[in-house]
């Protein structure tokens, strides 16, 4: 994955998760494995379908994954007042999708980058223990982004260009809808993001829904 800061003597991230509501409550019930991948041996080419599903909808469609680094600019919660009302008097200028939409973070999966906008709810309090490690205290930062579409009608900037109007259509159609590959729904319409201790990464990630 393009980007993503490794842990030193790592370059390969495992996320493992149970497919339960508990995923997005920030429990256990996720965890992440740094590992080397010189040392991985035998690849299960049908990986094991899980013995219990409570939340189907946190089960992913086994999908290929193409990276592409983007650049992306920091949502209106790490913006202070005065450069997110000048941002705001700029849009009214360029007659575009307004910036929050057309360059500030990058919708669909992701690695690394920018956190989320807050949609339904505020960013947590400066002071707040929810963007801190559980284990150290340590600040946490934004490792992955997990949400239910790649795009839509307001990000279509966004659109990767293999899977524009334009572009000729894979073979086969290989999932049911580019926009949504994985078919997982986090919430309705949410983003479920994952942080990491920034101190200890292999120390239990918190999750903010939002
Ligand atoms: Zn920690």
């Amino acid at each position: 994955m393009p980007g993503l800061a490794f842990p030193p003597g790592t370059d390969l991230l495992q996320v493992l998760w149970v497919p339960s509501n508990q995923v997005v409550s920030g429990s256990d019930a996720v965890q992440l494995r740094w590992r080397r991948s010189s040392e991985v041996r035998d690849l299960l080419l049908a990986p094991p379908e899980p013995a219990y599903v409570p939340a189907a909808y946190c089960v992913p469609v086994p999908c290929v994954l193409h990276p592409e680094p983007v650049r992306e600019f920091p949502s209106r919660h790490h913006l202070d007042e005065d450069l997110a009302a000048r941002l705001t008097a700029w849009d009214k200028q360029r007659a575009k999708a307004p910036y929050w939409h057309d360059l500030s973070v990058a919708p669909g999966w992701k690695a690394g980058g920018w956190p989320a906008h807050f949609t339904f709810r505020g960013p947590p309090e400066p002071d707040s223990d929810e963007l801190r490690c559980g284990e150290c205290g340590s600040p946490v930062d934004a490792l992955l982004t997990m949400t239910g579409s790649e795009w839509d009608a307001s990000t279509t900037s966004w659109i990767p260009v293999e899977c524009g109007d334009e572009a000729e259509k894979p073979v086969g159609l290989p999932y049911r809808n580019p926009r949504d590959p994985t078919q997982v729904e986090i919430g309705r319409g949410c983003t479920l993001q994952m942080y990491h201790c920034v101190g200890t990464p292999s120390h239990p990630p918190r999750f903010v829904m939002q």
